[in-house]
C-alpha cells in the first residue's frame, strides 16, 4: 500500500490533472491490488479504481493475478465520505467536542496513568483489529507490551477465524490459515466448502475453484443457505445451523466403514487414531442426519465422493468456526482430511478462508493475547527473551498471556479492566451478547475509540481519535499464499494443458 491520498489534495484546483497510483483493495484476505485513479478540473473531481492486469502488477500480485470484485472498485468511496471523522472528539459535558490533537493525547496519557497508578499496569486494555497493516499490529501489540505494560491486549480475531487457528494448532502443531498454495485448489479432485461463500465473500478465489471443476472437481458445499456458492455445488447440504460437527461425524462413518480411510497415512502421520476410531463405531449415520436435517444418503454420498478423490481440499470459514464449539468444529473437519490423508502434497490439503483483510497478519505480529511478534508464545521463556532483546527491555518486564477478545469485554464488566483503547474494530456491533458488551463499555471509567467514522463503539466512547484510510496508509499485509514455480514446473510437464483435466490429474506430483 502506498499513502497517496494526501499527494492527491495537495494538487492545485485550477488547472485539470489526472493521477493513477498502484494501491489494494482492504476488504478481504485476497487483498486484489488495483490501481486507483482521480481525475481533478477546476469544476469536478473524479475518482475511479480499476483492477490491472498488466504483467509487473500481475507478478506483483500472483494471488490473485490482477482480478478485482465490485467491492474493491468501490472501496474509495468509504475512504472519500464526507462524514469521515477529521479532529480528535472528546466527551465534554456529556458531548463528544472538537479538540486539538494536543488535549486528546494530554486528556490520553493522565487518563491511563492514573488508572494504571490506582489499579495496576493491567488496568488499561488494547482491542485491535484484523485490517490493521502488519507494521501497525506490530506497534499496538509493542504499545501494549512495553509502553502501557499490560498483558490484556487482544483483536477482533476470535470473532472471526481464531476457532480454526486454535484448531490447527492442535492438530498441526502450526497454524497457517492455509496448508498449500492457493493455486492448488485447482489441482484438486474435490473441494468440501462448509460456512463459506466464496462467490460472494472473496469472489476473486473463485477462478482457482472453477478451474477444477471445468477440469472435472466436485464441490460439495455445507451450508444452511442456499448461497451463491452453494448454487455451484454438485453436492449441496444444507445442514441445520450448529449442527456441523454432527455432519462430519456421519461422514467419517462412511469414510470408516466403506474403507476410505489411509491407513498407511494415519500410521505413519497421525497420533491417537484408535480414540478417534472408537468413537466413530459409536456413530450413526441416521442419527447424523436426524440432528443436521440433511438425509443419511446425501452425507453418504458426499463422503464418497471426498473418500473416493484421489486428492481432496477442505475450506472452512466463519459459518463453521463461530460457534461456542467452533474449534471442535474445525477439528473435526480436521479429522477428515487427516483420516483420509488428503494433505501435504499439491492438490490436499486444508485452508481457514480468512474473512477480514489482515486477519492472519493481525495475529502473526502480535496483537493476539498469547502471541509476541513473528507468532512466538508469550509464554515461552526463550521467545520471551528474543522479543525483549529486540525490544532492549529485560524479559521478565514482558507481561504474561492475556485473555481473548471478548473475555477483555467481560473483564471491563467486572472493573478489572478500567480504561479500553479500541483501534479499528466496532466490538458493540461485531460481538455476541451486544447488550451485555454495551453495559460492560459503560462500565469503563474511560474508553478510547480510533476509527473512520463514528461508529455504535466510536458513540460510547470519552475519547475518539480518526483513523487513516487504506488511501492514506502504509504498510503490509499478509494474504493468501501462491507458489508460481510449483505452477510453472507443473504446466512446464504437460505436452498441452488439455481443459477436460484428464492430462492434468496424471501428474501425480509436481
Ligand atoms: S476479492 Fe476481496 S480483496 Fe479482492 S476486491 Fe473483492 S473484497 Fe477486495
Amino acid at each position: 500500500m502506498t499513502s497517496f491520498l494526501r499527494h492527491f489534495r495537495e494538487k492545485d484546483l485550477k488547472e485539470t490533472t489526472s493521477t493513477t497510483r498502484k494501491t489494494q483493495c482492504p476488504y478481504c484476505s485476497m487483498q486484489c491490488t488495483m490501481w486507483f485513479h482521480e481525475e481533478r478540473t477546476p469544476h469536478a473531481v473524479r475518482h475511479k479504481a480499476t483492477p490491472n492486469k498488466e504483467d509487473p502488477v500481475v507478478k506483483e500480485d500472483p494471488v490473485v493475478q490482477g482480478r478485482l470484485c465490485v467491492k474493491g472498485m468501490e472501496a474509495h468511496t468509504h475512504a472519500l465520505d464526507s462524514e469521515r471523522l477529521t479532529t480528535p472528539l472528546l466527551r465534554k459535558d456529556g458531548k463528544l467536542t472538537p479538540v486539538s490533537w494536543e488535549e486528546a493525547m494530554d486528556w490520553f496519557g493522565s487518563r491511563v496513568k492514573k488508572a494504571q497508578a490506582r489499579f495496576g499496569r493491567d488496568a488499561v486494555g488494547v482491542f485491535g483489529g484484523g485490517s490493521l497493516s502488519n507494521e501497525e499490529a506490530y506497534l499496538l501489540g509493542k504499545f501494549a507490551c512495553v509502553a502501557l505494560g499490560t498483558r490484556y491486549i487482544d483483536y477482533n480475531g476470535p470473532y472471526c477465524m481464531s476457532s480454526a487457528a486454535t484448531a490447527a494448532n492442535q492438530a498441526f502443531g502450526l497454524d497457517r490459515g492455509f496448508t498449500n498454495p492457493l493455486e492448488d485448489l485447482s489441482l484438486t479432485d474435490c473441494i468440501i466448502i462448509s460456512g463459506a461463500n466464496i462467490a460472494e465473500c472473496q469472489p476473486t478465489m473463485m477462478p482457482y475453484i472453477r478451474k477444477a471443476k471445468a477440469w472435472g472437481a466436485s464441490l460439495i458445499v455445507i451450508d444452511p443457505r442456499e448461497t451463491v456458492t452453494a448454487k455451484l455445488a454438485d453436492i449441496h447440504l444444507p445442514v441445520r445451523p450448529g449442527s456441523d460437527a454432527a455432519l462430519v461425524n456421519g461422514m467419517l462413518k462412511v469414510i470408516v466403514d466403506e474403507g476410505y480411510m489411509d491407513e498407511d497415512f494415519v500410521q505413519e502421520h497421525t497420533a491417537d487414531s484408535d480414540l478417534l476410531l472408537e468413537w466413530i463405531r459409536m456413530v450413526s449415520l441416521a442419527e447424523a442426519a436426524r440432528k443436521t436435517g440433511v438425509p443419511a444418503e446425501s452425507i453418504r454420498q458426499a463422503a464418497r465422493l471426498y473418500g473416493q478423490a484421489k486428492n481432496g481440499f477442505v475450506l472452512t470459514a466463519r459459518g463453521v468456526e463461530q460457534h461456542v464449539g467452533g474449534v471442535m468444529n474445525v477439528r473435526n473437519f480436521l479429522n477428515l482430511v487427516l483420516l483420509t490423508g488428503k494433505i501435504g502434497r499439491p492438490g490436499s490439503g486444508y485452508g481457514a478462508v480468512t474473512g477480514q483483510g489482515n486477519g492472519q497478519g493481525g495475529r502473526e505480529h502480535g496483537q493476539k493475547a498469547d502471541q509476541l511478534p513473528g507468532y512466538r508464545r508469550i509464554d515461552n521463556p526463550e521467545h520471551r527473551r528474543v522479543v525483549a532483546k529486540v525490544w532492549g527491555v529485560e524479559e521478565q518486564d514482558l507481561p504474561g498471556p492475556g485473555v481473548s477478545a471478548y473475555e477483555m469485554l467481560r473483564l471491563a464488566e467486572t472493573g478489572e479492566i478500567q480504561g479500553m483503547i479500541v483501534l479499528s474494530s466496532n466490538p458493540v456491533v461485531s460481538s455476541p451478547q451486544a447488550t451485555l458488551v454495551e453495559q460492560a463499555l459503560k462500565k469503563l471509567g474511560f474508553l478510547v475509540v480510533i476509527d473512520l467514522f463514528l461508529s455504535e463503539s466510536a458513540e460510547m466512547a470519552d475519547l475518539v481519535l480518526p483513523a487513516a484510510s487504506y488511501l492514506e496508509d502504509e504498510g503490509t499485509m499478509t494474504n493468501w499464499k501462491v507458489e508460481l514455480s510449483c505452477v510453472e514446473r507443473f504446466e512446464n510437464r504437460l505436452v498441452k494443458p488439455a481443459r477436460t483435466g484428464a492430462s492434468w490429474r496424471r501428474w501425480p506430483e509436481c
